[in-house]
Formats: C-alpha cells, sequence, structure tokens
C-alpha cells in the first residue's frame, strides 16, 4: 500500500515528489544568491533559474523558454493575464461560469459587466456551448476568450485546442488556465494559446509557485505583472524564488508526457469501476460522467445526508476527500459550477469530489469504494 493510498484529494494539492523535494534543498544550499546580483554566484544562481525556464518550456512543448514568466502561483498568474486583458484589449471577453474563482473574481473586479459574455453550458453535460463561443469569436464580438483546460471540480476536459485554433484565426487572444491539466494530461499544444497559467503543487512540485505563458514576442509585449523590480524581464517584479521553481521543474519533468502514456485509460477505469461500484450499491449519481473528464476526478451526489458527515466519517476511516467549493453544510455561497451544472441548493449540499493520484491503484480506489460503503450503512442506521 503506497503512503498515500486513502488520499484522494489531489485536485486541492498533492504531496512534494522527492525529486522536488532534493532539487529545492539543492537550490536553496547551492544558490542562495540573489539571481540578479552582480557577481559569480549570484550569476550561477541567474544560470540556474533559466535552465529551469528552458525545461518548463520544453516540458510544455513551448519553443520560446522567454515566454515563461515564474509567478506565485496560478492565482497571481490569472489575475495578471485577466487585468492584461481588462486594460489592454478593447470589446468582448468570453469566459466560462465554470472557471476556477481566481479568474472568475478578478474578470468581475477587472471588467465591466457589458464587456463579459459568459460561454453556455449545457446542465447534463457540463460541456460548453462551442458553436456560442465560435460564432462570438467570427463576428468579432469578443476580442478575448478565457477557457479553462480541466475543471478542478468535476475534472471536464474543455476543448481549449479547439478554442485557441479558432482565435489564432481571427487574432483574438487566448487564455487558458491549465492548473488541474498540466501534470496529468499531455502538455502538447499548449503553446498554441497565447496565455497558459499553472500551478506546481498541483503535480507535486511544491506551494507558492506557479507559472504563466505569454504570447510570442509582438503580441503582448506591454504585460506587466507586479511592479518594482526587472525580473522576469520586467514582467513580474520580486525576487525570484529559484528553489521552488527548480523544484517545481522536477516535478514536471517526473510527469512528462512519456509517462502519462497509458495512465488516462488505466486510472481512468480504476475510477470508473469505483463509480459504477457506487452507483450500484449506494445510488450515487455522477457528474459530468458522458464526456471527456481527467482520469483522476469523479464528483457525485450522495444518496442522502449532507457532505460534511460523510466526508468526517471517511475521514475517521483514514480517507481524506473534498466536499469541492460547493456549499458544504448547507451555507456559503453555492458553488458556480454546480449551478452551471443544473444541480439546486439542496443537492449542492450531497455532493463531494474524490481525486485520486498517479500512483493510486484499483485496490485503493476499491478500498474507498468500500469505505463509502460502510459509511452509508452507518449514516442510514443513525
Ligand atoms: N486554477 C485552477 C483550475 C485550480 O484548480 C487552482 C487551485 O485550486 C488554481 C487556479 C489556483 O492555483 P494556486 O493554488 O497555485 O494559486
Amino acid at each position: 500500500m503506497s503512503e498515500f493510498a486513502k488520499y484522494f484529494d489531489f485536485n486541492a494539492t498533492a504531496p512534494i515528489a522527492e525529486a522536488a523535494r532534493n532539487a529545492w534543498l539543492e537550490t536553496s544550499v547551492e544558490h542562495w544568491h540573489n539571481p540578479s546580483s552582480l557577481y559569480r554566484e549570484a550569476g550561477a544562481a541567474r544560470m540556474r533559474l533559466e535552465e529551469c525556464r528552458e525545461s518548463l518550456a520544453d516540458a510544455l512543448g513551448i519553443e520560446e523558454p522567454e515566454r515563461v514568466v515564474f509567478t506565485s502561483g496560478a492565482t497571481e498568474a490569472n489575475n495578471a493575464v485577466v487585468r492584461y486583458l481588462a486594460d489592454r484589449t478593447e470589446g468582448g471577453l468570453a469566459v466560462s461560469p465554470v472557471e476556477h474563482p481566481c479568474v472568475d473574481a478578478a474578470v468581475k473586479r477587472e471588467f465591466l459587466p457589458e464587456r463579459v459574455l459568459e460561454i453556455p453550458v449545457e446542465p447534463q453535460t457540463g460541456a460548453i456551448d462551442f458553436s456560442a463561443l465560435e460564432t462570438w469569436i467570427r463576428l468579432d464580438e469578443v476580442a478575448a476568450v478565457s477557457l479553462m483546460a480541466a475543471n478542478n471540480e468535476t475534472g471536464i476536459l474543455y476543448p481549449w485546442r479547439e478554442a485557441a485554433a479558432l482565435c489564432r484565426e481571427h487574432g483574438v487572444l487566448f487564455h487558458t488556465d491549465a492548473a488541474q491539466w498540466i501534470g496529468k494530461m499531455p502538455a502538447e499544444g499548449l503553446g498554441e494559446c497565447d496565455f497558459v497559467t499553472g500551478s506546481s503543487h498541483k503535480f507535486g512540485g511544491g506551494k507558492g509557485v506557479g507559472f504563466l505563458v505569454l504570447p510570442e514576442e509582438g503580441k503582448a509585449d506591454d504585460f506587466r505583472g507586479l511592479a518594482g523590480g526587472p525580473q522576469e524581464d520586467g514582467r513580474r517584479a520580486g525576487t525570484e524564488n529559484l528553489p521552488g521553481v527548480a523544484a517545481m521543474v522536477a516535478a514536471l519533468s517526473e510527469r512528462q508526457d512519456a509517462r502519462l502514456a497509458g495512465i488516462e485509460s488505466a486510472r481512468g477505469s480504476d475510477r470508473d469501476c469505483f463509480e459504477t461500484t457506487l452507483s450500484g450499491e449506494i445510488g450515487t449519481v455522477s457528474l459530468g460522467a458522458s464526456g471527456p473528464r481527467l482520469w483522476n476526478t469523479s464528483m457525485f451526489v450522495l444518496p442522502h445526508t449532507k457532505n460534511l458527515k460523510w466526508l468526517t466519517r471517511l475521514s475517521a476511516r483514514g480517507f481524506s476527500i473534498s466536499t469541492g467549493s460547493a456549499c458544504s453544510a448547507g451555507r456559503g455561497n453555492p458553488s458556480k459550477v454546480m449551478a452551471a451544472m443544473g444541480l439546486d441548493f439542496e443537492r449542492m449540499g450531497r455532493v463531494v469530489r474524490v481525486s485520486g493520484g498517479w500512483d493510486t491503484t484499483s485496490d485503493d480506489w476499491a478500498a474507498l469504494a468500500a469505505a463509502f460503503g460502510e459509511v452509508d450503512a452507518e449514516l442510514k442506521n443513525q
């Protein structure tokens, strides 16, 4: 049994990979100087940072490493992209209603409501209405599009490749939040997007680090994230977190496309089997299961009792799962993702999200299913 056999919350965060820990220690000890200083040791730190930029660009299939800007995570990166699009484009922004709150809230803050076009979502499947987006792009109604690659709650995959190609053809800027995609799915084609954002801790690289991919030269040369210093070529001020960056790159290279080959069918069928068992034995209803999803994620409506009661009983058995960003105890704001998928407030309170990892085995999934069965019986007999 692996150390993390009962951890089913990988979409929230992943444990740090051994290679990442080693890279963090190595750079903290060997390259602690400030990469912006002018002596030899600082130059070595700068070189190490630039090597990391090249490796990351390579892992993402991006030809120009200078497109990569290191940030403190996907929240910062997404906020910076949205602010840039609001300030530097004229016209509409098409955005889906299922984006992560750090995109959603940034759009609300930076854009006047009349500039925002919400891409319709089909409640049953959670898929976007691509033809609506296509019409807006073709009719020149939008200057920019933001569409996440994979949803953090449901795991639903969105057609970012198709959207990126269409936007490119029509001179519309395209952003994809790939925080849940990178490390779980092949990165091929991400370079075709103008802006890509990602987060290290989602694939085992440690917290507080992420990145932003900018468009090719000539398209967003005036991009300025944080102001205050010349770091990152003036595009994001602040002393670079070299150990964090090195750890992120080490973790991502462990999750290279080659190692991902086959994982979708193997782990995906373990997850599917788990869902079949649960729906048959306790009557759960999976969300977004009819279309393409991340291989590790399952979100479903429980047949009875608030999700938090299930979560605490599972936690007592050692299993870690999530209520997603649903209103867990019937309090809080309804989840926009679940609302877009047609769930009413009561059902939202019975939703849980289970997300496995790269080493989660079919036995681990089966053990979780059995634990759900026990909790079901326990709650029914209350
Ligand atoms: N975008 C998505 C899709 C996410 O799942 C997350 C993390 O929950 C973020 C952005 C924010 O990432 P970070 O924790 O690096 O700020």
